[in-house]
């Protein structure tokens, strides 16, 4: 441990889910024997996000199997305690519960929330509108889920399709609207047309029309422009995520899009950020990955940042992402959307399992499993090789 780090004799870590929990573990097992404060919104211990939407709603997992792994008790853990503002000049939290808390060090790990029709004028005040997040939102649904229902879908990116997927599992009646076609953006047309194929053949309904109005207090309706009409029993939006950032409001830091950090997860001397709210350096800007693979090593390189400042090394991101749908599970190495038509590397085009690996001209860009196992290091060298 370097000089830097002996110098802070107390990190608060705000956000106690992926990021936050592995900031702090990697602080202990690198060390670093300081007091540590981790502080969470959520009732909950941490638990993995990506199961809600799988096995939690399909009834495979119960919270019970999802929880993260727990953290040592020489960590201070306040959970359902939301930091309400910073100074971060003074290096003091004021918590919701009217305490404050001193610093020396700060992870800023708040992650995000879904985005709502709402918020972007495409909701009447009132209408009923449900979005998807956390583990209540899961048990709330799969509950909902065990009477036959209607449910429509705003948004066919990742979090809207894998909705879709375990709704129909629950017999639900679905349909998906977006203003492109089903996972375009995000997978690129081979992988996206994949999917949206096993999505119509599971029964589900997609929609494709630029723009949405969603009213109804009890009954929730999406109107399209066309004047076309969806009444749902639930209306699930999933477009988007928005970072938590308003407890940073006082700090003049450019947050909108994220906490801008440099390469090593550092927002200034002694203070990080990593996970979804955290926007890293890309493609000449900054940008925010919220994706669970970027959220952990994004934190295991804010915590060693905070430990050994420019001695530590700075993120090399993986560029790994998975999901599971309609009895489809990928795994993805590399850049996304992925562009063009894919070399099949093993499997046969039409089946629904394959190994695939797009190029540009000068080397390969993409790797892709689907339904295969392949080890994670060999699909990332697959998305390299030259
Ligand atoms: C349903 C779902 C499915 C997903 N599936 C996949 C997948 O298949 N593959 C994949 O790669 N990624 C997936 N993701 C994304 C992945 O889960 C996230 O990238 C990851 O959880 C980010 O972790 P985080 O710790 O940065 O943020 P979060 O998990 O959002 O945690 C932030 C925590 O901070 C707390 N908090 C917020 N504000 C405050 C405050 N002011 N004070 C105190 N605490 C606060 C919040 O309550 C929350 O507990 C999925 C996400 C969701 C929602």
């Amino acid at each position: 441990m370097t000089a830097s780090a002996t110098r802070l004799r107390h990190i608060a870590v705000v956000g106690a889910s992926l990021a936050g929990t592995l900031v702090a573990d990697t602080l202990r097992r690198n060390g670093y024997d300081g007091r540590i404060t981790l502080l969470g919104a959520e009732p909950h211990a941490a638990y993995s996000r990506p199961a809600l939407s799988k096995g939690v709603l399909a009834g495979t997992e119960e919270p019970g199997d999802i929880a993260l792994q727990p953290l040592g008790g020489d960590i201070d853990q306040r959970l359902n305690t939301r930091v309400v503002a910073t100074d971060l000049e003074a290096r003091r939290l004021v918590l919701d519960d009217g305490d404050d808390l001193a610093f020396d060090g700060l992870a800023i790990t708040t992650g995000a929330r879904p985005r709502r029709l709402a918020d972007l004028g495409a909701a009447e005040p009132g209408a009923r509108e449900t979005t998807f997040r956390d583990l209540d939102d899961a048990l709330w649904l799969a509950r909902e889920l065990r009477g036959r229902c209607r449910v429509v879908i705003v948004g066919a990116g990742i979090l809207g399709m894998e909705l879709a997927s375990a709704c129909v599992d629950h017999g639900a009646e679905v349909t998906v609207i977006d203003r492109q076609p089903p996972l375009l953006g995000q997978l690129g047309e081979y992988l996206a047309n994949l999917v949206a194929a096993a999505a119509r053949r599971a029964g589900v309904r997609f929609v494709c029309h630029p723009s949405v109005r969603l009213r109804g207090e009890t009954s929730p309706i999406v109107e399209l422009g066309d004047g076309r009409q969806f009444e749902g029993d639930i209306v699930l939006s999933a477009v988007g995520c928005t970072p938590n950032v308003e407890w940073l409001a006082a700090t003049g830091l450019p947050a909108g899009g994220g906490v801008q950090v440099d390469t090593r997860g550092r927002v200034r001397e002694n203070i990080v950020a990593a996970g979804d709210v955290a926007a890293f350096p890309a493609d000449g800007g900054h940008r925010r990955t919220p994706l669970w693979n970027s959220a952990l090593e994004q934190a295991r390189t804010a915590a060693a940042a905070l430990l050994r400042g420019d001695a530590a090394p700075p993120l090399t991101p993986a560029g790994y992402f998975w999901t599971e749908q309609f009895g489809l599970t990928i795994k993805v190495c590399g850049k996304l959307p992925a562009a063009g038509t894919p070399a099949i590397l093993d499997g046969t085009s039409g089946t629904s399992e394959l190994l695939l690996q797009w190029r540009d001209e000068r080397s390969a860009t993409t790797a892709a499993a689907v339904n295969t196992r392949v080890p994670i290091g060999k699909l990332r060298a697959l998305a390299r090789e030259s």
